[in-house]
């Protein structure tokens, strides 16, 4: 086992799958799938789904609404998904619990890092839900805090593109993917990872990130089985047991091989 354990960030968007809004079915149960391999393998696991197929606060702008108000919509939307995906592992048989950034008692538990951790240890999947609860963050700086609290080896982000690019892929088919990089390397090169306030709470507490495809079936199975997915992004460049905090201690120097270019 590579990873004691991991923090797995999916974005709202991805829920939507082929649709304009909301949540696919499919996708949903693919993701929950991929979850239960995962956990299944005795890794902690940990997750943090954005809202965006839902509502984003700066939706609210264009609406006329506040942009406070439009924010705690957005947590409300990232609860919904984190419910559907709870809902999905549980039909999975997979143990979960779903902890809320905002306090909404009848459908989940207030987030208590200690309890969190408690569930984790116990091995059950832990949804961290509503962001951080706080307006003007996304779920990628949750994603980053909760993992830091949680003391998570790594913050995996699971996006629909393969890792980190020289520019653009979907734009600019010249460009050409990272296995590795390090957090100086993306700032100079003004790289979209995360936003600015998650990436720098990664690149400040040394918790690596991995950027990853996480619509390739198995792609999350292979990250844990320690093959080298997508593009490590850490402190060093690549030497990820250098990298790492000492009470990252569960991690294995196993993916301070280079690889080459996609
Ligand atoms: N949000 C917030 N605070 C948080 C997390 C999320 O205010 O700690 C709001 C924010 O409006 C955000 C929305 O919830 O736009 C949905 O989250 P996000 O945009 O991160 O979702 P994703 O892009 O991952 O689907």
């Amino acid at each position: 086992m590579k990873y004691k354990r991991i923090l797995l960030k999916l974005s709202g968007e991805a829920l939507m799958g082929q649709q304009q809004y909301g949540i696919d079915a499919v996708r949903l149960m693919q993701y929950a799938e991929e979850i239960k391999s995962a956990a299944a393998t005795g890794t902690q696991v940990a997750v943090v789904i954005g809202g965006g197929n839902i509502f984003r606060g700066v939706q609210a702008a264009a609406l006329g609404l506040d942009r406070v108000q439009g924010d705690y919509m957005g947590m409300l939307a990232t609860v919904i998904n984190s419910m559907a995906l709870q809902s999905a592992l549980e039909k999975l048989e997979v143990s979960t619990r779903l902890l809320s950034g905002l306090t909404i008692q009848r459908v989940c538990e207030p987030y208590i890092r200690r309890r969190a951790v408690r569930h984790l240890e116990k091995g059950r999947v832990v949804i961290f839900g509503a962001g951080i609860g706080s307006p003007y963050f996304t779920t990628d700086s949750a994603a980053s805090l909760r993992a830091i609290e949680i003391e998570a080896d790594v913050v995996l982000k699971g996006t629909r593109v393969d890792g980190i690019y020289t520019a653009d892929p979907e734009k600019d088919p010249s460009a050409v993917r990272y296995p590795e990089i390090t957090f100086e390397e993306v700032m100079e090169k003004n790289l979209n990872v995360m936003d600015m306030t998650a990436f720098t709470l990664c690149k400040e507490n040394n918790l690596p990130i991995i950027v990853f495809d996480m619509n390739r079936e198995g792609n999350l199975q292979k990250l844990i089985d320690g093959e080298t997915v997508g593009t490590l992004v850490t402190m060093s460049g690549g030497n990820l047991s250098a990298a790492v905090d000492p009470k990252h201690s569960s991690l294995q120097p196993s993916l301070d091989t280079p690889t080459e270019q996609a």
